[in-house]
This record gives C-alpha cells, sequence and structure tokens, in this order.
C-alpha cells in the first residue's frame, strides 16, 4: 500500500478544481487522497519588499502537518512564490521531507493556445501535480519527451507537455 497523498489548498482556491484533482492523483498514483480544509497562507512566509511568498517557508510548515512519514503533501495556492534564487516558480518539492507545493500564479498567465482558461489552467495544474507528486514518490525528471516527466521550463511547455508517463517511469512507480 502506498503511502496517501493529502492535497492542501492554501488560502482561496476553486475547490472544484481541487476536488477533480485529488481524484485524479488517486487514480493515477493507486494511493487514497484527502483535502485539507481552510488552510491559511502562512504571513511569516510573505515578503513585503517581494510582495510574493517564500516558497520553502511554506514547504516546512506543510511537513508539520504530515500524520506519518510515508504521507505526502501537496500544497496549492494562488500567490507568487519565490526563492532566494528565483522569483519564477511553480512549483518547489522536498523529496526528504515529503512535501510539494504549486502556484497557479504564473499558471494563469500566457494564453497563446486559445481555449477555454479554466480548462487551460486545470491542464496545467494537473500535468505539475503529477510531476510532483511522482518526484515525491522518488521519480526524477524524465529524457523522454513524450513523457509527463520531461522537463518543462514554463507554462507553454507545460502546454505541449504529454499527460502520461512513459513505460520507463511507469515501471519505475512500479505497476
Ligand atoms: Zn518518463
Amino acid at each position: 500500500m502506498r503511502g496517501k497523498i493529502v492535497v492542501a489548498p492554501m488560502g482561496e482556491i476553486d475547490f472544484y478544481q481541487i476536488n477533480k484533482l485529488a481524484s485524479q492523483l488517486s487514480a493515477i498514483f493507486g494511493s487514497s487522497v484527502d483535502i485539507l480544509q481552510g488552510m491559511r497562507l502562512p504571513e511569516e512566509a510573505f515578503s513585503e519588499r517581494r510582495g510574493q511568498y517564500y516558497s520553502t517557508v511554506i514547504l516546512a510548515k506543510l511537513e508539520i502537518l504530515k500524520s506519518n512519514d510515508r504521507e505526502k503533501i501537496l500544497g496549492i495556492l494562488d500567490e507568487d512564490l519565490y526563492t532566494p534564487n528565483s522569483s519564477n516558480i511553480i512549483g518547489e518539492a522536498d523529496r526528504l521531507g515529503s512535501v510539494a507545493l504549486i502556484s497557479l500564479y504564473h499558471l494563469k498567465q500566457d494564453f497563446f493556445a486559445g481555449g477555454e482558461e479554466d480548462r487551460v489552467v486545470y491542464h496545467r495544474l494537473f500535468k505539475k501535480a503529477v510531476q510532483e507528486v511522482a518526484y515525491l514518490f522518488g521519480l526524477s525528471y524524465c529524457h523522454n519527451p513524450k513523457c509527463v516527466m520531461f522537463r518543462a521550463s514554463g507554462v507553454l511547455e507545460l502546454d505541449q507537455l504529454s499527460d502520461r508517463f512513459c513505460d520507463n517511469c511507469q515501471r519505475k512507480l512500479g505497476w
């Protein structure tokens, strides 16, 4: 039995998308998925100067929520994230702590492909979430451009990304 996945929406997040994501992650990883409710953004992670939230500080907060070592926590927030090395962050993960974080801030920008914006944003969130959770389960970036684990450096590359694992990555996940 795999460790449980816990999705932690932080701040004001569209619950329809969170519920949909949780059930898709459950099917893909064969894990049960819980959704935490009512999580507030940690104020101490906010930088007045940058107008952004320090991603690593939020990851540390999420780690405290774990009820056991096998649990994986995926935080999702609307606000813009930074680390000291980058002010352009879509997601960050800490495999040792089994926690990951995704910001919708950049996922809600740059619509060149057309299509309904909510659907485009959800699809980006879905692929990023699969990458982050797979990373917590031990996978790394994949060299196969047709694999969801292929490295995407921005939202437009994320749009081009496959939503499936290649055979190799599937095997690593242990199916
Ligand atoms: Zn792969």
